[in-house]
């Protein structure tokens, strides 16, 4: 039996709604201090969130790379599709 796992809540909690909502913000740190505690609490105990931010963390370090490397209309094109594959 694994305590980190049972640590971990499954099931979103009532402020993941809010976490999920400011996470983009939070990674492009334009969050408030109030909004960063919430996002940090909730990352700690959510694996829901943790999840979901370290999927939005991996997607926007691919694109900051493939801006260095591509002419710009890709990594739009790019972004774009991240964008749509967020919202299904
Ligand atoms: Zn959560």
């Amino acid at each position: 039996m694994s305590t980190e796992q049972s640590r971990l809540q499954r099931k979103p909690l009532p402020e993941c709604e809010e976490c999920i909502k400011i996470l983009q913000s939070y990674l492009d740190h334009e969050t408030t201090p109030e909004e960063n505690a919430l996002v940090e609490r909730c990352l700690q105990i959510c694996s829901v969130c943790r999840e979901f931010y370290e999927y939005n963390k991996t997607l926007i370090e691919m694109v900051k790379r493939l801006r260095k490397t591509c002419p710009e209309q890709l990594a739009a094109e790019i972004r774009n599709k991240i964008l749509a594959l967020q919202t299904c």
